[in-house]
């Protein structure tokens, strides 16, 4: 059997694997057409790859970058000038209006009827968003429940108290993302379902999967309707420690102290840079990452990764002379972590362009060693991508599955952008997420370099092919 024959034999197989609406006849051509863009771009960044030392630079320049802060403004700054510096097209600030809330220096959560009489002091940290206490705190009994359910028929018995949320995040489950959505509505919602019962605090066991002293932040919502309590999340091991302590005593009462507080918005702004398609420069292909990050570190895996990681994907293509036929841009959203205000800043100006969006690939999940990429679509959207798996297999991310995007590239999918997420193995994520030890000697150079080289490889693909 001619080589020819089998070239076609081996090209019906795929062609019938193949979903009907993809390029039926250059698929495997193309692919082969690719693999030294693939190995060149996988060269470049494991050789002489930047990422790591952007990441440095904005976490060592910028520092904990939460919105309206200083150290936020002096990122927006930094992506600039680092956008300059490589060259980027149309380098410009988007203006956003974000919230302004200041954690300030006062935090106490501690069981004060103990046996010496000395009061205990857990690990803990003020919820982002939540209200201070008076001077003298706020103190009660406290009240432990799994869920907002249970917390809800406390009912009158709930009144003065203080509710401690703490059901984990379910260790058996191997994605660590689905461990944290199952368990983050104590975090996000508890303050209102303890509002409504006349509770007058909230602790949150920390959105952690690890045993340790280091407590997690992140948001909070309040209801405008039902009275605002302040809200702590304290470290697991205070969690397990509080727990044992409320079966084997009557009672335990705690005092929570804390002088946060909710100043007005500021502006502040997104930061976006390209290079410009060389043919069909009004499609756009979107990298993008949040440039905000909570403060109790300089969140380097949250989401300092993301953004290192966008700036690097086309620094490499810059680097390699591989002009995209449409065009690749970065955005680093502002006020990911409590508002969302830069992703909605950004799509509500799309239909004003005569832009079309069609792929928004987002990294926000940490820095760590790629697996591959979730598309918020359909089956033939996943499958479109797919036919290019194995062009990203030498980078270890050859995985392309239905899933979550990201919530800064969200809200380009009402836009007809194909909303996409680079995902990295997770099951050291969450030791990190929101917490003191979210800093840069965690994040594992090689690693994050690996995420920018898929991120790199996946814009310029559909950049030459379309979708
Ligand atoms: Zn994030």
């Amino acid at each position: 059997m001619g080589s020819a024959l089998v070239i076609l034999i081996g090209l019906s197989t795929v062609i019938a694997s193949l979903p009907a609406q993809t390029p039926t006849t250059t698929a495997p051509l193309s692919l082969e057409r690719y693999r030294s863009v693939a190995d060149s771009i996988l060269h470049a960044g494991l050789f002489s790859g930047k990422a790591a030392a952007m990441l440095a630079d904005l976490t060592g320049s910028a520092g904990a970058r939460l919105s309206g802060s200083p150290g936020a403004e002096r990122a927006v700054e930094w992506a600039r000038a680092t956008m300059r510096a490589n060259d980027l097209d149309n380098v410009h600030l988007q203006s956003v209006m974000v919230p302004h809330w200041v954690r300030g220096s006062q935090v106490e959560a501690a069981i004060t009827n103990t046996m010496t009489g000395d009061p205990i002091g857990m690990h803990a940290c003020a919820l982002g968003g939540s209200i201070g206490t008076p001077v003298a705190g706020t103190d009660g009994d406290v009240i432990e429940v799994k869920s907002l359910e249970e917390a809800a028929k406390l009912g009158a018995a709930a009144q003065g108290k203080i509710i401690f949320f703490n059901r984990p995040m379910d260790p058996t489950l191997t994605n660590t993302f689905e461990a944290y959505g199952r368990a983050v509505d104590q975090r996000v919602n508890g303050v209102v379902a303890a509002g409504r019962v006349g509770a007058v605090g909230v602790i949150v066991r920390s959105m952690s999967t690890s045993i340790d002293t280091l407590p997690h932040t992140g948001m909070l919502h309040y209801d405008d309707s039902v009275t605002k309590v302040p809200a702590v999340a304290i470290s697991t091991l205070d969690a397990d420690r509080l727990s044992a302590m409320l079966v084997s005593r009557p009672s335990v009462h705690v005092r929570l102290r804390l002088d946060c507080r909710t100043l007005p918005d500021v502006e502040s702004a997104n930061v976006i840079g390209e290079i410009e398609g060389s043919e069909k420069s009004n499609e756009v292909i979107l990298l993008g990452a949040h440039l905000d990050s909570w403060d109790l570190a300089t969140g380097a895996h949250d989401d300092g990764a993301g953004c290192a990681q966008a700036l690097e994907a086309l620094r490499l293509l810059k680097t390699l002379k591989l002009r995209p036929k449409r065009t690749i841009r970065v955005v680093l959203f502002m006020n990911e972590e409590n508002g969302l205000r830069g992703a909605t800043a950004y799509a509500s100006q799309v239909n004003d362009t005569k832009e079309k969006h069609i792929a928004a690939i987002e990294s926000d999940r940490g820095g760590f060693a790629p697996r591959g990429f979730e598309v918020e679509g359909e089956d033939a959207d996943v499958a479109r991508l797919a036919r290019w798996a194995r062009l990203f297999e030498t980078m270890g991310a050859e995985r392309f599955s239905k899933g979550e995007s990201g919530a800064d590239v969200g809200p380009l999918k009402k836009h007809g952008a194909l909303t996409i997420g680079l995902i990295p193995e997770s099951q050291r994520y969450f030791d990190y997420h929101h917490a003191a030890s979210d800093t840069f000697n965690n994040v594992n150079p090689r690693e994050l370099e690996l995420g920018a080289t898929a991120m790199a490889l996946l814009a310029y693909l559909i950049s030459e092919e379309g979708l």
